[in-house]
């Protein structure tokens, strides 16, 4: 027999938000989790969520690869592990990571659960309260989310389509010293940004990381897109220039499978027994289970074939999104011109809230992530974040469509509004 199971409301709750750390109130739920409620309805074509597409992954071939595990190496694969991450695996992220010109020791490799666990601990570590941290603008909601939890103050540094522009840095970190702040790191995703989609050219990677060294700050690399290019490798990782300053972060959610939940940071040696200290503290090792079924798949089977088909698929998306923005966009509209990754950033013209603009859109069956979710300071308003990695390309042309035919009534009736006020 069943058991129902009747939640009585004590008015205990209240009694227990009262004891919460002050910290507790900046945890709040970012604007894409309240959004994906919405968009993962299936009349909904959702170009709001950056899930990885998986409907190219050979499910037999990693059953086979849990199966052989789990008999052959099952002790060590379901027993705890090193916090530092399994030996095996950072050496084989080693060599990843030399597809992008860096020479690392897998001593220097933290293996964490998911790059977001990396960035995490890397705040728990640098930012007291007030500190700055420099992002690029637009950036990670995930990780404007971890800032903020950490109490930093976070500051954004104007990009154009080609990343983040060198001089605006400077300026900004002028701007912040002359107000006597500190300034912790500079955190920059520079291939294929999210939510940007696009790339930071060679010469800037060197640019910026002069202007970090000369300024003292550290540079946090997070690169979990890098290797999903459409027209060949991006250009080297800025790691690969500086290996005392850049810390780098990577992750197997994009290449492979989010599920396995892991990531690293290659970090200079003088961060490293910090970070395994903090990383044994949150979870005391990463799994087992899941880096040998990663470390298993990297050293049996054609890795490098999976990701060329994985770019195969992503670059169909954007072609789709790229010819439907052109054919269903109005004047005024612009969009970024991703090479890989998941992302198109769109700006629409003056007076268009995209925040306000959502409700009308999901009347129209279609969903997006509004730009100011990727601010810390209120910008954004008249942008937005499209992802093409996860619908069918018919998906994403009816999706965008829709949206299309959205932002054409609401600039209408702005005219109205206007021409009425005239
Ligand atoms: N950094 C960026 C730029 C991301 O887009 C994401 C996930 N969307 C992450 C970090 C976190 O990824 P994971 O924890 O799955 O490695």
């Amino acid at each position: 027999m069943s058991q129902e199971i009747t939640r009585v409301h004590t008015g205990q709750t209240e009694h227990l938000e009262l004891r919460f750390a002050e910290r507790a109130s900046l945890m709040r739920p970012s604007e894409i989790r309240a959004l994906f409620a919405v968009a993962s309805r299936p009349e909904i074509v959702s170009l709001a969520g950056g899930m990885p597409n998986l409907s190219a992954l050979p499910m037999e071939m990693f059953s086979d690869v849990v199966q052989k595990l789990v008999r052959e190496n099952g002790q060590e694969a379901l027993q705890y592990g090193s916090g530092q991450g399994h030996p095996k695996l950072r050496e084989q992220i080693c060599d990843i990571m030399a597809l992008e010109g860096i020479r690392a020791h897998p001593d220097d490799v933290i293996v964490t659960t998911g790059s977001q666990q990396a960035l995490d601990l890397i705040s728990r570590i640098f930012i007291d309260p007030h500190d700055v941290v420099l992002v690029e603008a637009p950036s990670y909601v995930g990780a404007l989310g971890t800032f903020q939890q950490y109490e930093a103050d976070v500051v954004h540094v104007e990009m154009d389509h080609d990343g983040m522009i060198p001089v605006r840095l400077r300026e900004a970190i002028s701007a912040t010293k002359a107000l006597g702040k500190n300034i912790k790191f500079l955190y920059l995703i520079p291939n294929y940004q999210n939510p940007g989609g696009v790339t930071l050219p060679a010469e800037r990677r060197t640019e910026i990381l002069d202007i970090c060294r000369e300024e003292k700050i550290f540079v946090v690399e997070d690169n979990p897109y890098g290797l999903l290019g459409f027209n060949g490798p991006s250009p080297d990782a800025m790691r690969a220039e500086d290996s005392e300053n850049v810390i780098y972060l990577g992750s197997f959610s994009k290449t492979i499978a989010p599920g396995f939940r892991v990531g690293w940071a290659l970090v200079p040696q003088a961060l490293k027994e910090k970070l395994v200290i903090a990383a044994e503290s949150s979870i005391l090792c990463p799994s087992n289970f899941a880096q040998l079924a990663i470390s298993g798949y990297l050293a049996d089977q054609p890795w490098r074939e999976q990701i060329a088909e994985f770019c195969k698929l992503y670059k169909v998306r954007r072609d789709a999104m790229l010819e439907s923005l052109e054919k269903y966009f109005p004047e005024g509209a612009t969009w970024t011109h991703p090479e890989g990754g998941f992302y198109f950033w769109v700006t629409l013209p003056e007076g268009i809230d995209t925040k306000a603009m959502m409700p009308k859109a999901i009347a129209a069956k279609v969903a997006y992530v509004p730009g100011t979710a990727f601010y810390a300071d209120g910008f954004g308003s008249r942008s937005m974040r499209l992802s093409y990695c996860y619908p069918t390309p018919e998906r994403i042309r009816d999706g965008v469509k829709a949206l299309g035919a959205v932002i054409k009534s609401e600039i209408e009736s702005l005219d109205k509004k206007n021409k009425a006020l005239k």
